[in-house]
C-alpha cells in the first residue's frame, strides 16, 4: 500500500490545493505512483498542529523516558514494516534492496539510540559553579519547539530519521518535508507513528515541491528551527529565510570529498575503499570521496587495478540480485551528471572508464566512472557531481597531498590510506573537514557527530550533537543571601 494523502494532526488529509506528484521508477520510467503535492494552506495546517502540540499538547512535558516508549515504537514499526519499506525505496530511489535494508535498519537504530538520549536527558541538572557566592546557579535543557526537517532523495528514511528521532527524543514537535522524488517512506512514517500511539501533531508529513510547501514551511513564523540536508543553494536559502525570525538553522550540504592514498597501502583494499567510497549509493552521497589522490609510485598500478575492478561492478535494477549499482535516481540527475562528464572531457580530462551505459533501454544508468589528467580548475574537480564518478591524481609529498585535499570550499569528509599509523593521524589532523576516515571511506555511525567545515554546512547530525540540535539551555539563578542588594539608597 501506498499513501496518497498527507499526514497532519494524526490524520490523513487530501492536500487543500488537491495537486499530485508522479512517482517514477528510475530504472524503467513507470509512473507506478501519485503523491499529494502539498502547497502554503497545507503548511499552514501542519505547522498550526505541531504548534498546538507543541505549545498545549503533552509531549514537551512527558519525561524523557516516557517519549522513549515511543520512539522504541517507531523503531520496531520501522523494522516490522522493512522488507516492505525497502522494496518502496528501491522503486523510489533506484538504489540496490541490500542497501536499501541496511538504510532502514540504520534508520530504525537511530530511533533506538535517541530513545535512550530521551531517557538521559531525565533530571539532567548541571551546577554552576559562580564567583558570587549570594547566588546559586543551574543549567537545564529544554525542548526548543517547532522543527522543520527539509531531506533530500539519496537515502530518503534514514536522512528523516537522523531529524526527526532526535527532535522527538528532545521534546520537539515536528513537521517533514521529504524530496519530492522520494517520499513514499516518509509518508510511511506517519502511519508508524499512529501504529506506536504517538500524539496528533507530534509528527506532521508533508510531500510536494520544495519551491512550494519547502519554501512556505522555511518562511513561517511559527516554526522555531529548520534542519536540512541537500544542496548549497537551498541551504542558503533556509539560512536568508531563517534570519528574518532568527530561526535555529542546521544544514548539511554538498561536499566534494578526498581520499590520499599513500604508496605503502594494500593495493587490494585501496581499490575496494575508494570503490565503495564512490559507487556506493550510485555515488549520490554527500560524504563521497570523489577525489582521489595517490602518491605516485603507487599510482599506475593501482589506476589500473581500479579500472579494471570498476567495470565488473554489476548493474541493473535494485530488485534485481547482484546488482551493485542501480540507475540514478531521476532524469534530471542522469542528464546532470553526463554533462559533468562530458565538461569534463572538454576541460582536458580523460575518461579510463564509464560513462552512460548503452543499450539497456529505459532507466537512468551511469556505470562507474573514472576521470584521469583532470585539471585542478575543472568543473569536475571542483564541483560535486552526486554520482558515480571519482577523479583521480598522482601527488608526491605529504605536504603536497594535504593542500591539494583542502583546496576546496566544501570540508565534509575526507580519508587517508597508509600502512603508517603516525602519518595517519597527521594527515587526519591536517584534514579541514567534520568527517575523517582511516583506512577506509563513508562507515557511519549513529553514535558519532557528522556534519562540514566550510560550506559544507552548519552544525552536526548524529550522536549527543544530534540532539543538542533541538534543545534550547536555560540557566535558573537563585539569590541565597539575605544581605541588601544595595543598588537602591534611600
Ligand atoms: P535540493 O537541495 O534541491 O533538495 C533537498 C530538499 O530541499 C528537498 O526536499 C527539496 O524539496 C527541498 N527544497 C528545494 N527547494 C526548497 C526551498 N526553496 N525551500 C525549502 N525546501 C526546498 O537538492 P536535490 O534537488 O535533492 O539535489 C540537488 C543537489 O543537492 C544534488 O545534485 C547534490 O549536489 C545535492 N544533494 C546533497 C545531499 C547531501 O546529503 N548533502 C543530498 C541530496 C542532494
Amino acid at each position: 500500500m501506498m499513501q496518497t494523502q498527507l499526514f497532519i494532526n494524526g490524520q490523513w488529509v487530501a492536500p487543500v490545493q488537491g495537486g499530485t506528484l508522479p512517482v517514477i521508477d528510475p530504472a524503467t520510467e513507470e509512473v507506478f505512483h501519485h503523491i499529494p503535492a502539498a502547497t502554503a494552506p497545507d503548511a499552514e495546517a501542519a505547522v498550526a498542529a505541531a504548534r498546538a502540540a507543541f505549545d498545549h499538547g503533552p509531549w514537551p512535558r512527558l519525561t524523557g523516558k516516557e517519549r522513549a516508549v515511543y520512539l522504541r515504537a517507531m523503531a520496531q514499526g520501522i523494522r516490522d514494516r522493512l522488507p516492505e519499506l525497502a522494496r518502496l525505496e528501491v522503486r523510489d530511489n533506484g538504489k540496490p534492496l541490500p542497501e536499501a535494508e541496511w538504510d532502514l535498519g540504520d534508520a530504525a537504530g537511530c530511533f533506538d539510540y535517541y530513545a535512550d538520549l530521551a531517557e538521559e536527558l531525565d533530571g539532567e541538572v548541571e551546577p554552576i559553579a559562580l564567583a558570587d557566592g549570594r547566588f546559586t546557579a543551574k543549567a537545564v535543557r529544554e525542548p526548543l519547539g517547532v522543527a522543520v526537517a527539509i531531506v533530500p532523495w539519496n537515502y530518503p528514511l534514514l536522512m528523516a530519521s537522523w531529524k526527526v528521532a532526535p527532535a522527538l527524543a528532545a521534546g520537539c514537535t515536528m513537521v517533514l518535508k521529504p524530496a519530492e522524488t522520494t517520499s513514499l517512506t516518509a509518508l510511511e512514517l506517519g502511519a508508524i507513528a499512529t501504529a506506536a500511539g504517538l500524539p496528533p501533531g507530534v509528527l506532521n508529513v508533508l510531500s510536494g515541491k520544495g519551491s512550494v510547501v519547502g519554501q512556505a514551511l522555511i518562511d513561517h513564523p511559527q516554526v522555531d528551527k529548520v534542519a536540512f540536508t541537500g544542496s548549497g543553494p537551498v541551504g542558503s536559502r533556509i539560512m536568508a529565510a531563517g534570519a528574518r525570525d532568527i530561526k535555529r538553522v542546521s544544514l548539511e550540504l554538498g561536499g566534494k570529498s578526498p581520499f590520499v592514498v599513500f604508496a605503502d597501502s594494500d593495493i587490494e583494499k585501496a581499490v575496494e575503499w575508494i570503490m565503495f567510497g564512490i559507487f556506493w549509493n550510485q555515488g549520490q552521497v554527500c560524504s563521497a570521496t570523489s577525489r582521489v589522490l595517490v602518491e605516485r609510485a603507487l599510482y599506475a598500478p593501482l589506476l589500473a587495478r581500479l579500472v579494471e575492478e570498476a567495470g565488473k561492478i554489476s548493474i541493473g535494477n535494485g530488485l534485481e540480485p547482484g546488482t551493485l549499482l542501480g540507475p540514478l535516481v531521476n532524469k534530471g540527475q542522469y542528464d546532470d551528471v553526463l554533462r559533468h562528464i562530458e565538461r569534463a572531457v572538454e576541460q582536458g580530462a580523460t575518461v579510463a572508464c564509464g560513462g552512460k551505459v548503452a543499450g539497456r533501454g529505459k532507466g537512468f544508468w551511469v556505470a562507474p566512472t573514472v576521470l584521469t589528467d583532470v585539471p585542478l580548475t575543472a568543473d569536475a574537480w571542483v564541483e560535486e557531481i552526486f554520482g558515480p564518478v571519482v577523479c583521480i591524481r598522482p601527488f608526491d609529498t605529504e605536504d603536497e597531498a594535504i593542500a591539494l585535499a583542502n583546496d576546496s570550499r566544501f570540508g565534509l569528509a575526507a580519508a587517508v590510506m597508509s600502512a603508517d599509523d603516525a602519518r595517519c593521524e597527521r594527515v587526519a589532523a591536517a584534514f579541514r573537514a567534520g568527517i575523517v576516515w582511516i583506512n577506509c571511506s563513508q562507515p557511519t555511525f549513529t553514535e558519532a557527530p557528522w556534519g562540514g567545515y566550510k560550506q559544507s554546512g552548519i552544525g552536526r547530525e548524529l550522536g549527543r550533537w544530534g540532539l543538542d540540535n533541538y534543545l534550547e539551555t536555560k540557566q535558573i539563578t537563585r539569590l541565597v543571601s539575605n544581605d541588601p542588594w544595595g543598588w537602591y539608597i534611600k
